[in-house]
C-alpha cells in the first residue's frame, strides 16, 4: 500500500466529463488498495477568465483581491471531483489551500510556501477519505488568501507530498512525459523514463514548461520522488530522481530552448574596476533580469560587454543601457532582438570531455553562426539567429542520437 498524492492540471478537468473520468482513475489507484491525495488545478481557461474579469474592471487590481478571485478557480474543481468520487461510492473530502493549512509568505500572486500543517490531510487519510485540494493557492499568516504564481498547482502538489512523506507525487498533464526536445521541433524527440531533478531543473529555466519550475526545486529539496504522466493515455511517464549510485547516466539528457531572448552590446567602455557592476546595476535597477554576460579581452584600454534579457524587456533594457553607456563614455550601443537559446543538458557532461566540440563541429557543419556561448558544469548554451533555431535543435538531437535509448550499465 502506498501514499501517493496525484496532481491534475487544468486541462485534465477542463470538463465534467474529464472530471469524471479523472474521478474513475482516482477510484482505480485508491482500489488497489493505496492511499489517496488529489490536488487540482482549476478548468482550463477559468484562471484567465478570472484575471480578465478583474482586468476589465482596473488593468492594475490591488494583488490581494486578484488572489481571492483566482483562488476560486480551483474551489470550483475540488468540490466538482469530491461529487464524482462520491457518486462512485469513495468517501471523498474536499479542502481549499487555506483549510489545509498551507502557510505561505505575503507576496501575492506569487506567494512562497513557508509551511504545511497535514495533521488534517493525515487524519482524513487514516479514516479512509480521499483528500481532494486545491493547487495553487495558500494563506499567509495573517489568514489573507495567497497564490502560488502561474502554473502553481504543481508546486501545492508536491509541497504536499512532502509534507506527508508520499511515496510518490504524480502530476497528470496533456503530455505523456519529459522529451529529450520539444517534439514539435524534433518530431522523433524521445520520452524519458528518468531523468535527474538537476536536468529537470535546467530543462524547466531553459523554457521546457513540463513543470513550474519550483516545484522541481521542491521536489529536489524534500527529495519528493516526482513522476509527469498524461492523464489521457496510459504509461510510465518519465521519472524525476535523484542520480543513482553506480547507474551510469546518459552524457547528454536533452536540449531546450528559449525564444524570447534578446542581446546588448556596449561598446568601448573603459576597462576599469566597476564597470561592469555599473551596467549591470543600471539593467537591474529597471528590474530586468540578466541571462548570459560576455565581457571580451580588452583593446586600447575599452573593452566591450554583451549580455542577454528576455525580449519582453529589450526595450527597456535597450534605454537604460544606452543612458548608461553615455555617462561611461561608451563608443556605442548596439543590441538585437532576433536570437535564440539552445542548451545541452545533461549530468554525464561532468565526467566526459569533448561534448563542447561535438556540440560546436555540429552547429557549424549546419552553417549556424555562434554568437554567445556559456557553460555550466551539466549544460552547454549557446545564443544563435532565431532563424536557425530549428535546424539547430535537430541538427544537435542527431549528433547526440538523442532519438536512441541510452545504454544503461
Ligand atoms: N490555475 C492556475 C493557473 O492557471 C494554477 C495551475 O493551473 O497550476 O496558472
Ligand atoms: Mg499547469
Amino acid at each position: 500500500m502506498a501514499l501517493i498524492v496525484q496532481k491534475y492540471g487544468g486541462t485534465s478537468v477542463g470538463s465534467v466529463k474529464r472530471i469524471e473520468a479523472v474521478a474513475d482513475k482516482v477510484k482505480e489507484w485508491r482500489d488497489r488498495g493505496n492511499r489517496m491525495v488529489v490536488v487540482v488545478s482549476a478548468m482550463s481557461g477559468e484562471t484567465n477568465r478570472i484575471v480578465a474579469l478583474a482586468k476589465e474592471i482596473d488593468p492594475n487590481p490591488t494583488p490581494r483581491e486578484l488572489d481571492v478571485a483566482m483562488a476560486t478557480g480551483e474551489q470550483v474543481t475540488i468540490a466538482l471531483l469530491t461529487i464524482a468520487l462520491e457518486k462512485r461510492g469513495v468517501p471523498a473530502r474536499s479542502y481549499t489551500g487555506p483549510q489545509v493549512q498551507i502557510l505561505t509568505d505575503s507576496s501575492h500572486n506569487k506567494a512562497r510556501i513557508l509551511d504545511i500543517d497535514a495533521q488534517r490531510v493525515r487524519d482524513d487519510l487514516d479514516k479512509d477519505h480521499v483528500i481532494v485540494v486545491a493547487g495553487f493557492q495558500g494563506t499567509d499568516e495573517h489568514g489573507n488568501i495567497t497564490t502560488l504564481g502561474r502554473g502553481g498547482s504543481d508546486t501545492s502538489a508536491v509541497a504536499i507530498a512532502a509534507a506527508i512523506d508520499a511515496d510518490e507525487c504524480q502530476i497528470y498533464t496533456d503530455v505523456d512525459g519529459v522529451y529529450t526536445t520539444d517534439p514539435r521541433v524534433v518530431p522523433n524527440a524521445r520520452r524519458m523514463d528518468r531523468i535527474t531533478f538537476e536536468e529537470m531543473l535546467e530543462m524547466s529555466s531553459l523554457g521546457s514548461k513540463v513543470l513550474q519550475i519550483r516545484a522541481v526545486e521542491f521536489a529536489g529539496k524534500y527529495n519528493v520522488p516526482l513522476r509527469v504522466l498524461s492523464s489521457f493515455e496510459e504509461g510510465p511517464g518519465t521519472l524525476i530522481t535523484f542520480e543513482e549510485e553506480g547507474m551510469e547516466q546518459p552524457v547528454i539528457s536533452g536540449i531546450a530552448f528559449q525564444r524570447d531572448e534578446a542581446k546588448l552590446t556596449v561598446r568601448g567602455v573603459p576597462d576599469e574596476p566597476g564597470v561592469a557592476c555599473k551596467i549591470l546595476v543600471a539593467i537591474s535597477d529597471q528590474n530586468i533580469e540578466v541571462d548570459m554576460i560576455v565581457q571580451n579581452i580588452a583593446n586600447d584600454g575599452t573593452t566591450d560587454f554583451t549580455f542577454t534579457v528576455h525580449r519582453n524587456d529589450y526595450q527597456q533594457a535597450m534605454a537604460a543601457l544606452e543612458k548608461i553607456g553615455k555617462e561611461l563614455g561608451a563608443r556605442e550601443t548596439i543590441g538585437d532582438s532576433e536570437i535564440v537559446k539552445v542548451s545541452l543538458v545533461g549530468v554525464g557532461m561532468r565526467s566526459h570531455a569533448g561534448i563542447a566540440s561535438q556540440m560546436f563541429k555540429a552547429l557549424a557543419k549546419e552553417g549556424v553562426n555562434i554568437q554567445m556561448i556559456s557553460t555550466s558544469e551539466i549544460k552547454i548554451s549557446v545564443i544563435i539567429d532565431e532563424k536557425y533555431l530549428e535546424l539547430a535543435v535537430r541538427a544537435l538531437h542527431d549528433s547526440f542520437e538523442l532519438d536512441a535509448e541510452p545504454e544503461v550499465h
